[in-house]
C-alpha cells in the first residue's frame, strides 16, 4: 500500500512538473529570452529528468510532448526526441543538487559571451548566482565537450554563459532557475548599455563588495 501511495505521489508530481515545464518554456519565449526552438528546460523528479523535446516550437508544446530520460540519458518517457542539448542538462543533475535547468540563447547574454571571459561585476545581483558569472569556452552544441566546459564555468555558481551560444542556469525549482536566467540576461544588458557610452568606462564592484552581498542574501534566505 505504502509503495502504491508513493507511486501515486510521484505520478502526481510528474503531472505537475510537466505543466510547469510547458509554462516555463512559454515564459522564455514571451519574455524574449528564446526565439523559435532555440532553448530548452528540464526538471528532475527522483532519478527521472523531464525535458522539452527537440525542434518543437513552444507555442505548440503541451505537457504530453515532454520527454523523460534517466541520468545516463536513456529515454524512458515520451515519443519525441529529447533536446539535443541534453548532455548539458544531465551534467548539471549528475554533479549538483539542481532540480531544474534553463538554457536559452538570450541576446544580450550571448552578445556578452563573445566579448569577455567573465561578466564584469556591474551589479551586486551577481551574488545571487554565486559570484562573478564565467563564460564557458566554445564547443559544438550537444557535445560532451561543451558539457565539460560548462561544468567548469559553473563551479561554485548557479549560472554561466556559453561562448557564442547562450546561457545556462539551474535552481531548486523551475521558477528559481528561470529567475536566474532573467537576472543574468538583465545584468548582461546592463553591462552592454553602460560600456557602450563613448569615452566612459563603467565602475565595477570588487569581489569583497560582492561577498558582502552574498552574505546578506544568505541571511535573507534563512529568515524566510
Ligand atoms: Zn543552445
Amino acid at each position: 500500500m505504502a509503495e502504491q501511495r508513493r507511486d501515486a505521489e510521484r505520478d502526481a508530481e510528474q503531472v505537475r512538473i510537466r505543466a510547469e515545464l510547458v509554462a516555463t518554456a512559454r515564459r522564455t519565449v514571451a519574455d524574449g529570452l528564446v526565439v523559435g526552438t532555440s532553448g530548452n528546460v528540464s526538471a528532475r523528479v527522483g532519478d527521472l529528468v523531464l525535458v522539452t523535446p527537440s525542434g518543437l516550437p513552444y507555442d505548440r508544446l503541451t505537457p504530453d510532448h515532454i520527454t523523460g530520460v534517466d541520468l545516463t540519458g536513456r529515454q524512458v518517457l515520451g515519443t519525441l526526441v529529447p533536446t539535443s542539448e541534453l548532455p548539458m542538462h544531465l551534467a548539471v543533475y549528475r554533479t549538483t543538487d539542481a532540480r531544474a535547468v534553463v538554457h536559452t540563447h538570450a541576446v544580450h547574454a550571448t552578445a556578452v559571451s563573445t566579448l569577455v571571459p567573465e561578466l564584469p561585476l556591474v551589479h551586486y545581483m551577481a551574488a545571487a548566482l554565486g559570484g562573478p558569472v564565467r563564460v564557458a569556452p566554445y564547443a559544438t552544441y550537444g557535445t560532451d565537450e561543451l558539457a565539460g566546459n560548462m561544468l567548469r564555468a559553473l563551479a561554485g555558481r548557479s549560472g554561466c554563459l556559453l561562448q557564442n551560444h547562450g546561457t545556462l542556469t539551474y535552481g531548486t525549482t523551475l521558477d528559481q532557475a528561470y529567475d536566474r536566467t532573467a537576472q543574468l540576461e538583465w545584468m548582461c544588458r546592463l553591462w552592454l548599455t553602460a560600456s557602450s557610452v563613448p569615452g566612459l568606462t563603467p565602475s565595477l564592484l570588487t569581489e569583497a563588495q560582492l561577498a558582502e552581498v552574498g552574505e546578506r542574501l544568505r541571511e535573507y534566505g534563512q529568515r524566510r
